[in-house]
């Protein structure tokens, strides 16, 4: 197994044993992180934004998200399983609560909700749009901070855009802070003794943190559990707990910790996120194109009378996620149907959460060059004297994006060659036309390179 290891933890590793080289993930991911080279998949780490894409594709199983297992709670002190709507989602007529307790059954010494952390972040939303509105500080469109791959996503493709990133914490660094502070405070004991696991809809979110908010951890966590990498156990105690309903719900009982409307649920979904807040000129996008195609039009200047958009990279959104167990559209089905059931609501002192508010308590704190996470992803940039030689051997390969050489496209392979990471022999193109790998270097770093362009073209 290869690991595409960021400084913060990497998001998908590739088994190169079970690997057939097919490139059908080369072709599928967004960013161009992908290559086969001798037969076996590659990853550029710093083009990985961990969208999934490769592990929805690979008919081999030789992609896997960098996740823990349930193995891991043994090390824990006190376990605590952060839980999101995404969750419930999958477990079509299942009340949240029998999930929660299914998951205490697990192993996990609390399960606690997000609900409550959601509507904390729409809150503290609510306000910054309205005095954004009269100071007119931030440009407009915000862009939601929720999803980390639209985060990585703007980062390594739109960095002219990261000031429209919306500055609140996201609601699971929020959750974690709160929930690690009560439960020390509760138990006595030093915050490293309290485990956070994240259940996970995607391989992306982990401890690391895509909007630059520093971590409140000492352990090492949150740690990450894909969703249907716990489920078939997790379906098995749901159903011993629905039929019997003695299990106590928490060792300790918060407010926070329980689903109590279904104004949670609509997070899940795309859409959710704009529907429960109370901003009206708010767009929503999800699935990992559109995206892309709604940041290069806010990039264009277009879309400054919105004043939030909501992007999931995943189509649906989270319900879409790769580590998800069901269908996306049973999922959202399911959601519907529960959202029905339990209706909507509010819980929150509205004054409380302001004052935090005015006390800055929500704002991310990002460095100075608006950092995204780890410096790992940073790319190296191409010289202007590279970026003329890109262009150059893209005219002189002169092909049709083959993929034959193990690059999604013949630019890639231009790029790939030009930074010294593969050699120009990789190319059939070439090849028929009897220049070998080193004929292209000697022409590449030669002066005359223009003029050889000409001559082999
Ligand atoms: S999809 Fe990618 S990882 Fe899977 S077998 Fe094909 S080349 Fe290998
Ligand atoms: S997770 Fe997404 S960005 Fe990363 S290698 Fe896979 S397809 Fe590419």
């Amino acid at each position: 197994m290869t690991c595409n290891g960021h400084e913060g933890g990497c998001y998908v590793c590739f088994d190169t044993q079970a690997c057939t080289g097919c490139t059908r993930c080369v072709r599928g991911c967004p960013t161009r992180a992908l290559r086969v080279r001798g037969g076996k998949v590659v990853c550029r780490t710093e083009l990985c934004i961990g969208c999934g894409n490769c592990l929805r594709i690979c008919p081999s199983g030789a992609v896997k998200a960098s996740t823990t297992d349930l193995s891991h709670l043994k090390k824990s002190r006190i376990s605590v399983a952060l839980v999101t709507p995404i969750l419930y989602a999958q477990f079509p007529g299942v009340l949240p609560k029998d999930i929660l307790r299914g998951l205490k059954r697990l192993g996990f010494n609390h399960a606690v909700d997000m609900s409550y952390f959601f509507e904390m972040f729409q809150t503290a939303t609510e306000e910054f749009v309205r005095q954004n509105r009269e100071t007119g500080e931030a440009p407009w469109p915000l862009i939601s901070p929720v999803c980390p791959v639209v985060m990585r996503l703007i980062q390594n493709r739109f960095p002219s855009l990261i000031p429209h990133i919306h500055p609140i914490k996201r609601p699971v660094a929020i959750m974690a802070k709160q929930v690690t502070r009560i439960l020390s405070k509760h138990y006595g004991v030093n915050e490293g003794f309290i485990s956070m696991y994240y259940i996970n809809p995607c391989p992306t979110k982990k401890g690391d943190s895509p909007t630059g908010e520093p971590q409140s951890f000492t352990n090492g966590g949150p740690y990450a559990m894909g969703i249907r990498d716990i489920y078939t156990r997790l379906a098995h105690e749901v159903e011993h707990v629905r039929r019997i309903e003695t299990i106590p719900m928490t060792l300790a009982s918060y407010e926070f910790e329980q689903c109590t409307s279904g104004d949670g649920l609509l997070w899940g979904m795309s859409g959710g996120e704009a529907s429960v807040s109370g901003i009206e000129k708010s767009l929503s996008v999800s699935g990992i194109e559109e995206t892309v195609s709604m940041l290069e039009k806010i990039e264009m200047g277009l879309f400054r009378d919105i004043e939030y958009i909501e992007l999931r990279s995943c189509t649906e959104g989270c319900i879409g996620g790769a580590l998800t167990a069901i269908d996306k559209y049973l999922a959202k089905s399911a959601s519907q149907q529960m959202v029905k059931l339990l209706g909507t609501g509010k819980r929150l002192n509205r004054d409380r959460i302001t004052k935090l508010y005015e006390k800055e308590w929500f704002f991310s704190k990002r460095s100075e060059q608006g950092a995204l996470g780890c410096s790992c992803h940073a790319l190296r940039p191409l010289t202007i004297e590279q970026m003329r030689k890109i262009d150059a051997l893209v005219r002189l390969i002169d092909g049709r994006d083959c993929g034959a050489c193990g690059a999604p496209d013949c630019r890639t392979l231009a790029e790939d060659v030009v930074r010294g990471e593969v050699s120009a022999d990789a190319c059939l193109m070439l090849r028929a036309r009897g220049m070998s790998g080193d004929d292209v270097m000697k022409h590449i770093n030669s002066k005359e390179w223009d003029h050889a362009c000409q001559r082999f073209g």
